[in-house]
């Protein structure tokens, strides 16, 4: 008998004949096996809660926002559970703070802290399927927090490590992990395979298909990930721990990302201790920072830009226009229309050339680099919006990407 966590998304369970259909395939998982589901909130329900909040308050107190979030995946508890019973198993639905999930009080992005998970072991031992809310925990003050979009993920993950699970596998609306955004790039792969660390940088670079704080998680304590189709009985991709063979392939994935923008500081006096005053006044506003690039000093002034989330991106102005002026900086710009494509793999530590090759293939297309970084197994720019997808299947397109990986 295996111990099974799954994860069912929003799109999996956007309506009332979906839940049903989810509710046969746990059903059919659980004969013979111990079986915990996580599921999100139904559909666009979260999207459609955050819009809500905004038409009562364009900034809402975060404790009421948690609030609010954490009914959408309340709903489909209660359904699902009901949706088993009328198929003749039994089961019990568990908000997150029933289930022990316990978090710091960062609303909006709660680190999970503790799971004690009793409540779910008690369901499993009286022979019954636990399904749990995704997404929502309690904070040492006994107040309701979520752990970010896509937060659900990080539920299922946590709680398979929590409870020693066999496995956990997230079901979605994709059927595995692809070279690219399958919905952009019509000739990506599926891999059958992805290490923690290629999966960590593809999520934190635009893969939304996992929340990278997931992996994180999932990585810190090797629980065995399966990402597949709700809809389809195929494999999907495994997320494990390295091995040496996938060294073999140079580029694994290529990801974009539109959820940033860019901010820049014109002509600041170049001297020691100014970076560290900008990015005081943005850290200061709890924005985080993502790409900077400070350009090469001419008579005593230098810009700086970089890159934050697009959702804060008006906070960074005005937190910089602050400083600009108290340093003498001649001004402050953005820019919204900007995107970042990556392009990620392990092999990328043994083989040389790849940068080279990744900017000769955006000059073929004829687009322009605005910003660039690398880490060991990932290189990003930042181009011109309306270039992102042509750039990502141009990219795809010239390392041949995830050819090879078994
Ligand atoms: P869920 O609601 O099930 O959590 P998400 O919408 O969060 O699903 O994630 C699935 C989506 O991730 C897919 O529909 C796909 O468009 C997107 N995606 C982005 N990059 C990738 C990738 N490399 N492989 C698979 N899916 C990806
Ligand atoms: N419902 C939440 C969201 O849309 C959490 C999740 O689906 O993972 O972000
Ligand atoms: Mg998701």
């Amino acid at each position: 008998m295996a111990l099974i966590v799954q994860k069912y998304g929003g799109s999996s369970v956007a309506d009332a004949e979906k839940i049903r259909s989810v509710a046969r395939r746990v059903a059919a998982s659980a004969e013979g096996n111990q079986l915990v589901v996580v599921v999100s909130a139904m559909g666009r329900t979260t999207d459609q809660l955050v819009e809500l909040s905004a038409q009562i308050s364009p900034s809402p107190d975060p404790r009421e926002l948690d609030m609010l979030l954490a009914t959408g995946e309340q709903v489909t508890i209660a359904l699902l559970a009901m949706a088993l019973h009328a198929l003749g198993r039994k089961a019990r639905s568990l908000t997150g703070p029933q289930v022990g999930l316990k978090t710091d009080g960062a609303h909006g992005k709660a680190r999970i802290t503790e799971i004690n998970a009793e409540r779910v072991r008690q369901a499993l031992d009286a022979d019954a399927i636990a399904v749990v809310a995704g997404f929502q925990g309690l904070s040492d003050a006994d107040e309701i927090t979520t752990l970010g979009r896509g937060g659900s993920d990080l539920t299922a993950v946590a709680l398979a490590a929590a409870l020693k699970a066999d496995v956990c596998e997230i079901y979605t609306d994709v059927d595995g992990v692809y070279t690219a955004d399958p919905n952009v790039v019509p000739e990506a792969r599926k891999l059958p395979r992805v290490a923690y660390d290629e999966m960590l940088e593809m999520a934190s670079l635009g893969a939304k298909v996992l929340q990278s704080r997931s992996v994180e998680f999932a990585k810190k304590y090797g629980v065995a990930v399966h990402v597949r189709s709700t809809f389809k009985p195929d494999a999907g991709t495994l997320v494990t721990k390295e091995e040496r063979q996938m060294e073999e392939v140079v580029v694994t994935a290529v990801t974009h990302d539109r959820s940033q923008a860019k901010v820049s500081i014109l002509r600041v006096p170049d001297r020691p201790g100014l970076a560290a005053q900008v990015f005081g006044a943005i850290a200061a506003n709890n924005i985080v920072v993502d790409m900077i690039v400070q350009n090469i000093s001419r008579d005593g002034y230098t810009d700086m830009s970089f890159t934050v989330p697009r959702g804060d991106h008006a906070r960074a102005v005005t937190a910089l226009e602050a400083v600009a002026k108290k340093v003498g900086a001649d001004g402050v710009a953005h820019d919204e229309r900007i995107a970042k494509v990556s392009i990620v793999g392990v092999g990328m530590r043994s083989h040389s050339g790849v940068a080279v090759r990744m900017f000769a293939a955006l000059a073929q297309e004829g687009i322009n680099i605005q910003m660039i970084s690398t880490s060991e197994i990932a290189i990003s720019c930042v181009i011109e919006d309306k270039y992102a997808e042509l750039a990502v299947r141009a990219l795809h397109d010239t390392f041949d990407v995830g050819r090879g990986r078994a």
